[in-house]
């Protein structure tokens, strides 16, 4: 097959990609449309957490196909309340409303907190967020990112996200006012390149937020469903989030994320919110095979084992060739490189068959399938070494 017969030019240029065209893809594995294998260290950024085509997800949605697609959210349908059930019994919290997407649900999370304000905080609108943060690609969430290229990007922004320094109380105290409303945040601030909140700064936040009566939001789309080897990373700190937001591997490679809220927390009247596909059976049946699979506990011991296999593996490569931290949690990794060269030991990874991202032009990100073996990690290591070696030992 030629990639030239292919209409790309119909779809919007909206990043760069390589001149591949992926057509099958299976566990750890991805082929392409020269029949080119590609060991998956993306995995659809952290999304397919059984791995490509997992059969647990195939079986349950070619069941639910059969049965109902969607009655419409106006109506309620039995997978969806399952799937609540089973989200709120295994996170805490009390509420579920289902989106389509991470933003949506941190959409969801934004206007959540800004009605709790309204009833029961005299207006209070503004959510504290933080330098680095991200959020998702719609016009508030964006305004709540704290990512440097997005500030000149679609003014004006969306007021009320005054911005904290991550780890740094003092100046998440600065940005406290008489309009502060909640603090938002992601444990581990992923696109930023896999910077760990200290569990004793998400607990001093946990405090302050407790003290003064204001909501803590937890941004779980990258960190949740079992990917730092707990269910969510909040269980790591012994905390607990008045509101929560979980997408990416919540349908195992389908779109499906969810808005989680206390029942205090949970204040939206009829008409706040809604949406077209919200809770459809077909995407909720998905994400009710991903959490029979996930929430086992031999399941989650194992995504731990692999998370130390896999540090391991990367500190001895950091060793080898000088290069910096190792940072992350479970299977949610990166490596820092020490120079901005991320990027072309990237591109030189997708030539030797194995896809890698490079959040920040100094450090390489890991999220692979949480099902992947300890030969995949060792595959990788090899893939990764060689390009090191090309790049860096000949730099
Ligand atoms: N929040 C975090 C922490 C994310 O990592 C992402 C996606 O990368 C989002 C929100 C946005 O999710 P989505 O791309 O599904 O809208």
């Amino acid at each position: 097959m030629n990639l030239h017969t292919h209409a790309t030019h119909a779809l919007m240029e909206i990043t760069a990609r390589p001149a591949t065209i992926f057509v099958k893809g299976e566990g750890s594995w991805l082929w392409d449309h020269n029949g080119k294998r590609y060991l998956d260290f993306v995995q659809g950024w952290a999304v397919n957490c059984l791995g490509h085509s997992p059969p647990a997800v195939i079986d349950a949605i070619s069941r639910q196909v059969r049965e109902l697609i969607t009655p419409s959210p106006a109506y309620y349908n039995s997978v969806a309340i399952e799937l609540a059930a089973k989200l709120t019994q295994l996170s805490g919290l009390d509420e579920v409303f289902f989106t389509n997407c991470g933003a949506e649900a941190n959409e969801g999370a934004i206007k959540l907190a800004r009605k709790y304000g309204a009833l029961h905080c005299n207006g209070a609108y503004e959510i504290i967020t933080f330098e680095g943060a991200f959020h998702g690609r719609t016009l508030a969430t964006m305004s709540a990112s704290g990512k440097k290229a997005f500030e000149p990007l679609f003014e004006p922004k969306v007021p009320g996200f005054p911005k904290a320094q991550f780890n740094d109380m003092a100046s998440v105290r600065r940005c406290i006012g008489p309009k502060t409303v909640a603090i938002m945040l992601e444990p581990i601030q992923g696109e930023a390149g896999v910077l760990p909140a200290t569990d004793q700064f998400l607990r001093d936040l946990r405090s302050l937020t407790k003290e003064l009566g204001l909501l803590l939001i937890l941004d779980e789309i990258q960190t949740g469903i079992g990917r730092t080897g707990k269910m969510f990373h909040f269980e790591h700190v012994g905390i607990e989030p008045d509101i929560l937001t979980l997408g990416k591997g919540l349908g195992g490679g389908v779109p499906l994320a969810a808005l989680l809220a206390t029942e205090t927390a949970s204040c939206f009247a009829h008409g706040d919110q809604g949406g077209t596909f919200n809770g459809n059976p077909l995407m909720c049946a998905a994400g009710i095979a991903v959490l029979g699979e996930v929430s086992r506990p031999d399941f989650l011991m194992s995504v731990t084992e692999k998370g130390e296999a896999l540090t391991a593996a990367l500190a001895k490569l950091a060793k080898r060739y000088g290069l910096g931290e190792v940072r992350g949690r479970g299977l949610l990794q990166a490596l820092a490189l020490g120079k901005p060269l991320a990027v072309e030991v990237a591109a030189k990874a997708f030539e030797a068959g194995l896809l890698l991202n490079a959040p920040r032009p100094d450090s390489l990100r890991f999220m692979p399938s949480l099902t992947l073996t300890q030969g995949d990690i060792e595959r990788m290591t090899l893939i990764l070494d060689d390009c090191l070696g090309n790049i860096i030992g000949s730099a």
